[in-house]
């Protein structure tokens, strides 16, 4: 393992702005030496067979499951969601690593019939190589196993640079995964700035692959930087993701859906509904109901195990979101509730009271962009054609949630509707055993599922000839 150097990162807690840890930041020659033994010991772990790097990877869960409240705690104090909810990030990260440690033993090649009674043709599949990681603050946990154990199943070997506000949880799971028993340079993070280590990971001919999660922007300069080697690229990216309430609906259920998926980690998710769209003979229903249950939730320190949303990660996060609710609320919007705030930006605190916000419409910027906060926008229409319409109008294409109970109604959504990942009745679709990821500017790749080991083997076709 790396031993850090220069100066430090310092880790703060967003619902205090007390300084949490310092964490040394790598040295540029640290990174590319952290590469360097990664590419090293991928010669070593990729010979190591399938089901002893499963069993390895069923240690490393075990172990996590050993520690959960520990990691939960160091999550809630770096990234600041309700201690409850980090919980269920712990169950969710080590998810993946049971689903890949089941997966390591289903890397099936295949026979393929010649053309000629002296030949046989064989396909097999093939761990890609050293493998870079660049993860998000927002699940600081999850992001992270839901790469690294397919990463590992494969055979690959795997180098994670965390985001600078949450390297905590990272650093826990690394260390538990040497106590697991996998090599300490099949697994490693590094610490920084993401402009300059991904630009060192985007150079490096030691990786083959870069696997991202974060913004669409950061993510397309990593696609332009990992072209000059021809890396692999699997990116998940930023989301617009609309809910679609349809006028046969059962409101109370919907409105119970819209809450999960709109204020889980106080609205800061990739996945969460971005712009809620209702049937006219039903919004006022709808809104009413909503604002009612938004009312209930408690805004505070993730600590307090009554919490349900807790700060924004940090000031640009607090503005943005402070910016989209005056424009919608300058060019017309009705504000239900929310609109208040709690801040002190000499301690470095942002809280948002969560907000519902009524007759949006296209002109307004929370229509268009990615919110990252607890702001539930509402929009009506007349038909489900215009619905699918203002649906679709975004580069974005990760999830999209509809609500209804009318099978040709579900049937025509789901069809025409541009998005990855899909909730029909169900505010709350992924799952380690699902594919995960976005159409359009919203990614490529998947992550999850049988899908998520894929992106992480090459394909060697061997033709025996003479026979
Ligand atoms: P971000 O700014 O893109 O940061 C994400 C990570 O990228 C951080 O580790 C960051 O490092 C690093 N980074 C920043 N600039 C970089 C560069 N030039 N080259 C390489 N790496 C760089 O995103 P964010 O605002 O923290 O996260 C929120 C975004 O992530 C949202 O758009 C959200 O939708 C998306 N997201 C997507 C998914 C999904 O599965 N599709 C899941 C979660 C989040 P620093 O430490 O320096 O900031």
């Amino acid at each position: 393992m790396l031993t850090a150097t220069s100066e430090n990162i310092i880790v703060k807690n967003p619902a205090t702005g007390e300084v949490v840890q310092e964490v040394r930041r790598h040295s540029k020659e640290e990174v590319n030496k952290a590469l360097e033994n990664g590419h090293k010991e991928f010669s070593r772990w990729s010979r190591i067979n399938a089901h002893e790097r499963s069993r390895l990877l069923r240690n490393w869960s075990n172990i996590i499951q050993e520690n959960k409240a520990e990691i939960a705690e160091i999550m809630t104090r770096e990234n600041g969601k309700p201690l409850k909810e980090s919980l269920g990030e712990v169950n969710y990260a080590t998810s993946y690593i049971d689903w890949y440690a089941e997966e390591a033993l289903r890397i099936y090649g295949r026979t393929i019939p010649a053309n000629s009674e002296s030949k046989r043709i064989i396909v097999s599949r093939h761990p890609i190589g050293l493998v870079a990681a660049v993860t998000p603050w927002n699940f600081p946990a999850a992001m992270m196993t839901r790469k690294a154990a397919p990463a590992l199943a494969a055979g690959c070997t795997f180098v994670v640079k965390p985001a600078v506000e949450t390297p905590l949880t990272t650093i826990k799971l690394v260390e538990l995964a040497h106590e697991a028993g996998i090599p300490e340079d099949a697994i490693q993070y590094v610490n920084g700035s993401g402009s300059v280590i991904g630009k060192l990971f985007t150079d490096s001919q030691y990786v083959r692959k870069i696997t991202f999660t974060g913004s669409t922007p950061v993510g397309k300069a990593l696609i332009k930087d990992s072209a000059d080697t021809v890396k692999h690229v699997t990116m998940e990216l930023g989301g617009h993701a609309p809910l679609i309430i349809a006028e046969d609906a059962d409101i109370d259920f919907a409105v119970s859906q819209t809450i999960l998926s709109k204020f889980r980690n106080a609205g800061q998710t990739c996945v969460c509904a971005n712009r809620i769209l209702v049937h006219e003979n039903v919004v006022d229903d709808f809104a009413n109901k909503l604002t009612e249950a938004v009312n209930q939730l408690k805004v505070g320190n993730g600590l307090d195990e009554s919490t349900d949303i807790g700060p924004i990660i940090n000031e640009k996060g607090y503005e943005k979101i402070v910016e989209q609710v005056n424009d919608a609320i300058n060019k017309g919007a009705e504000l239900l509730t929310g609109n208040q705030y709690e801040v002190n930006k000499e301690q470095g605190y942002y809280f948002v009271y969560p907000t519902v916000l009524k007759n949006v419409d296209e002109r307004m910027v929370i229509m268009q962009e990615e919110t990252f906060g607890p702001i539930a926008p509402i929009t009506s229409f007349k038909t489900l054609e215009e619905a699918v319409e203002i649906a679709n109008s975004t580069l974005y294409g990760l999830a999209a949630y509809f609500f209804t109970n009318d099978y040709k109604v579900g049937t025509y959504l789901h069809e025409n509707l541009d998005f990855g990942i899909i909730g029909w009745n169900d505010g709350a679709p992924s799952a380690a055993h699902v594919p995960f990821g976005g159409m359009k500017e919203s990614g490529l790749g998947r992550e999850g599922g049988i899908e998520g080991i894929e992106p992480y083997l090459e394909t060697k076709y061997l033709s025996i000839g003479n026979l």
